[in-house]
């Protein structure tokens, strides 16, 4: 994939519709739209000259008018144990993001960006110290899935996980959805991609109401109000106790169980008590717990816990019937947490507030 010139669309950004309506308006068959998704999302064809099938003044003419996603890959860091990989994207106005690319037991999970940089200034989070930038465009956030896809193998899962809040982007969130769940396109089912969010309760709306409710995931990261008010600003906007209720709803409109996130932060939220009302929490939504241990960032004051403090909170939970899945911290060695590549990459790695 290549960047735009001003005067090309992102073919990412276009419904298969949008597509065959741009070239009838060329004098082409509705066929033709056929020809090029088929080639895009079967073959993971990157470039017009790919598409053999069709005849060269065609491709030159789709190559001039079109790029497909307007994304490259600037950087790719591996693990040791090459089993996660990191990819960092330049994007045509010259901003970054990041994407990571997880195997696991046959599945390749690709967790997505969905703006650049975020708003919502999570205290531990490392993309918090970079602050807003802008929203992805749909394609910017399928050119993603496509590039891993065709880099790594095919994606199995995707969760969007990677930088910004996708829930403060849901027109283009949602069109990307379409596309990655559409069977003519990506098709993937909705089981398989999540949406995580910090608890915007109309973006949790919107997405219930929407054509393809995907799962949602709510990063909890702690179960009182007032200490979550701490770590995530944007819990004095959208309280705990709303938007636990915005997740029954969820729930009751589609029929899918809510994600509970939970980041460990050593000495901060993993007392018994924390377990206790998490317990709660997690058996009122009937959902299961994943515990994230803290993937530590430069410049921020947190700590992962020592593994034994992780497990002893996980067994609090299981002894209490509920599910519970650790993500330990695979790809440390390559700063595969939120965030931390771009940050590393942009030099803007220092606390909110901090000297530049
Ligand atoms: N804004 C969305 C999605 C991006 S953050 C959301 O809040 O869910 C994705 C997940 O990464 C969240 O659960 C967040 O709490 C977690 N996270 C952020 N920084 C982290 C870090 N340094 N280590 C581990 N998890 C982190």
């Amino acid at each position: 994939m290549t960047l735009l010139a001003p005067a090309q669309t992102d073919l990412l950004d276009l419904t298969p519709e949008e597509l065959t309506d741009a070239l009838a308006a060329l004098g082409h068959k509705p066929y033709r739209a056929r020809q090029i998704l088929a080639a895009v999302w079967r073959r993971l064809a990157g470039s017009f000259d790919e598409m053999t099938d069709m005849p060269q003044s065609l491709r030159e003419e789709l190559g001039r008018r079109y790029v497909i996603g307007a994304a490259r890959v600037e950087e790719v860091a591996r693990s040791e144990d090459v089993r996660t990989a990191k990819y960092l994207f330049a994007l045509g106005d010259g901003a970054h993001i990041e994407a990571v690319a997880m195997r696991e037991e046959g599945r390749l999970t690709a967790c997505l960006s969905s703006q650049v940089g975020c708003a919502m200034g999570c205290a531990f989070c490392a993309t918090a110290t970079l602050g807003f930038t802008r929203n992805l465009t749909c394609g910017e956030m399928l050119a993603q899935a496509l590039l891993i896809s065709r880099l790594e193998a095919r994606i199995t899962n995707i969760v969007f996980m990677g930088m910004g809040e996708p829930l403060l982007n849901v027109p283009s969130l949602l069109k990307a959805v379409a596309a990655l769940a559409d069977p003519s396109r990506f098709g993937l089912g909705t089981r398989k991609i999540t949406i995580s969010t910090c608890g915007i309760i109309p973006g949790i709306e919107a997405l219930a109401e929407s054509a393809a409710p995907v799962r949602l995931a709510l990063s909890l990261n702690s179960p009182f109000d007032d200490q979550r008010r701490e770590l995530m600003p944007v819990s004095a906007r959208y309280p705990l106790a709303e938007v636990l209720a915005a997740c029954d709803a969820y729930t009751g409109r589609t029929g899918k169980p809510v994600l509970l996130e939970y980041v460990l932060l050593r000495g901060i939220n993993t007392s018994p008590a924390s377990a206790r009302e998490l317990v709660r929490i997690a058996r009122r939504l009937d959902g299961k717990v994943n515990l994230i241990e803290y993937n530590p960032t430069q410049g921020l004051p947190f700590r992962a816990p020592e593994t034994p403090e992780t497990l002893r909170f996980r067994d609090l939970l299981m002894k209490e019937g509920v599910t519970v899945t650790i993500r330990f911290r695979r790809g440390r060695d390559i700063a595969a947490g939120c965030g931390q590549l771009a940050a590393r990459r942009i030099g803007a790695a220092r606390p909110p507030g901090g000297r530049p």
